[in-house]
């Protein structure tokens, strides 16, 4: 089950298809969550992990902006 669309993934796909099961890591440093807590793994597709992960690129690199100004 993809955790960002809510539909099923099939496991029998090429993992170079865009519907393919990716495990979706979850930086908890970069989101600002507790270092130790490593199980932040989801089951998606390729398309909707990357679709997401460039959001969240550009998320990132503005609180890194922020937080050098912090620094
Ligand atoms: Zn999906």
């Amino acid at each position: 089950m993809c955790w960002l669309c809510g539909q099923q993934i099939d496991l029998t796909l090429p993992r170079e298809h865009r519907m393919s099961w990716t495990a979706d890591h979850l930086d908890p440093i970069s989101l600002g969550g507790a270092p130790r807590d490593a199980s932040l793994l989801r089951p998606a597709h390729r398309a909707c992990n990357s679709s997401r992960g460039n959001r969240m690129t550009s998320q990132v690199r503005r609180q890194g902006v922020q937080t050098s100004e912090v620094w």
